[in-house]
């Protein structure tokens, strides 16, 4: 009897760090490999996989965004030798997000070092530099939407548009073993239905078993009619009360979103006067080109806009800041549209806007996407007034709006819909949601008659074939115990690396007395864990 086992890596419990790996026969694929982000994300991005990369045959990208790629160049310097399989749109998209992460990931470690030499600990290394990124990026291969490939012995790919952004996919694999064929689908990020810049998901009937994300499982978001009148009147009132109005975004997808709508209340005769309109952010530039690029790809009304010339994604008086200093210059505008990342504010030039301005009751701040636990932005849009931001003191007096209906994923309703075209004797895993939603779309599932788990982080099941139920949760000699083993050996050699090259610099060294006390506590934790049975 053929089986396929599945690893639950990341996204499991939580929205961010998307990791799945399928084996069958020794033959192993990696859907996405993504970052931690928000709570609990600390050392786990930098941290070990717990396989050897060098055992991946091949990696498919359900699409762009850093929570399903930024660990790719990771798996790159730690060995994967094979083929990264996506979309074209994908695969310029993610170019630009993981040039910018590394540049970030950079100036972090940088900063950090810097802390860090005060206190007379260790410098920060970067998980990964540039050199992996280059790398990571000439392993893409592109897969046309639609089309069938064989990615790995007797493992097939096909890609389904998701609706999400661009160049997202819908993931549908074939494993073949013997005369068995046993076809799982991830739904990777789904958009919703009422898609705008988007097409919109393609239904699938035929899975023996469907990954499913959960994000919005327990939400319904408003329609996309009174999205757009509270966007409108929101937007209108804090014109009005002439301060900077802050929009916290994503470069990708939601920063077109949001400039194609407000590209359309300036279409309005009757919409107040906008002020100044400031893109700060290096990579929405080049993020717009592409959208621009492959505007083939998106909705009806996008193409149209598109094909009558007016670019959908520029509204007037729109410039794009680049660099940091005409970053910086926007704190001397009274009045402005300020766009910015990251969409969460867990980093990048919004936490600066937000530290200048979030004190003024003029100044008012929209939220068009999802918080994630842990984020400035969920501490934001959960009401705290007084928050430390970038090393100072802050007391919100802003005024904060949360638009659900702008956001790039579909809600309980659009969920469960795509979920419904599915024949009954599919079985669903729900994943990429925090507990409580992914909880209740899992009962929302089964209530349309199918079976459905929500896996913990690590779980691993069996899939084997047609004729059980439902896979069993297996927790034997795992792919994870597996690597285990090859994680603990790669961690001791950098151990013996590091000694060595303390010991090399030790002539140069003038601080023993510092370093004694460090030394001693980190052989008294070597010595702990050779005691461990
Ligand atoms: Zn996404
Ligand atoms: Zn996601």
């Amino acid at each position: 009897m053929s089986s396929v086992r599945i690893s639950f890596l990341g996204a499991a419990g939580e929205v961010t760090g998307s990791s799945y790996m399928l084996e069958m026969e020794g033959v192993r694929v990696l859907v996405d490999c993504g970052m931690y982000q928000g709570q609990n994300s600390d050392g786990r991005n930098e941290g070990m996989f717990s396989y050897s990369p060098s055992d991946v045959d091949a990696v498919v990208l359900t699409h762009a965004h850093i929570d399903h790629s930024g660990r790719l160049p990771l798996l790159v310097r730690r060995g994967f030798k094979g083929d990264i399989w996506t979309t074209d749109p994908t695969i310029e998209l993610v170019a630009v997000l993981l040039r910018d992460t590394v540049k970030l990931m950079a100036e972090e470690a940088e900063w950090r070092s810097r802390k860090n030499a005060r206190k007379g600990l260790p410098p920060v290394k970067p998980a990964y530099d540039e050199r992996d990124v280059e790398e990571t990026l000439k392993r893409f291969r592109y897969i046309r939407y639609d089309e069938r490939a064989e990615i790995a012995r007797n493992v097939g790919l096909r890609v389904r548009d998701a609706g999400h952004i661009v160049g997202s996919a819908i993931t549908e694999l074939w494993f073949k073993t013997g005369g068995d064929e046993i076809k799982i689908v991830f739904s990777g990020d789904l958009g919703p239905k009422d898609v705008v810049v988007e097409r919109p998901y393609t239904l699938i009937e035929e899975a023996d078993y469907v990954i499913i994300e959960s994000t919005y499982g327990d939400r319904e978001h408003k329609s996309l009619e009174d999205t757009r009148a509270e966007f409108r009147s929101g937007l209108a009132a804090a014109i009005k009360s002439r301060g900077k109005i802050l929009i916290p975004t994503f470069a990708v997808d939601r920063a077109q979103r949001v400039l194609y709508e407000i590209k359309r209340l300036q279409a309005d005769p009757t919409f107040p006067k906008m002020p100044r309109i400031f893109f700060d952010s290096p990579m929405g530039e080049k993020a717009t080109l592409i959208y621009e690029k492959y505007s083939s790809l998106l909705s009806r009304e996008i193409q149209d806009a598109a094909r009558t010339g007016s670019t959908p994604f520029n509204p007037d008086g729109m410039s794009f800041t680049s660099s940091p200093e005409e970053s910086r210059s926007i704190n001397n505008e009274s009045e402005a549209i300020v766009l910015a990342g990251s969409g969460m504010c867990s980093g990048g030039r919004i936490v600066h806007h937000l530290k200048h301005n979030l004190w003024n009751e003029n100044c008012n701040v929209f939220f068009v996407g999802y918080q994630a636990n842990g984020t400035l932005g969920r501490r934001l849009v959960n009401g705290e007034r007084h928050l430390r931001i970038a090393g100072e003191d802050i007391v919100v007096n802003a005024k904060l709006h949360t638009l659900g209906g702008f956001s790039a994923h579909g809600d309980r309703a659009d969920l469960l819909e795509w979920a419904s075209n599915f024949r009954k004797s599919a079985s669903f895993f729900v994943t990429h949601g925090e507990p409580k939603s992914a909880e209740a779309l899992a009962a929302g599932i089964r209530q349309l008659g199918y079976e459905a788990a929500t896996p913990t982080a690590g779980a691993v099941y069996d899939l084997s074939g047609k004729e059980l139920a439902f896979a069993r949760e297996e927790r034997g000699e795992s792919i994870l115990e597996r690597a285990d083993r090859d994680a603990v050996l790669e961690l001791l050699n950098e151990i013996t690396s590091e000694t060595e090259s303390i010991r090399e610099s030790i002539a140069d060294r003038g601080d023993f007395r510092a370093l004694t006390p460090l030394l001693e506590s980190s052989r008294l934790i070597l010595q702990s864990v050779k005691n461990i049975k």
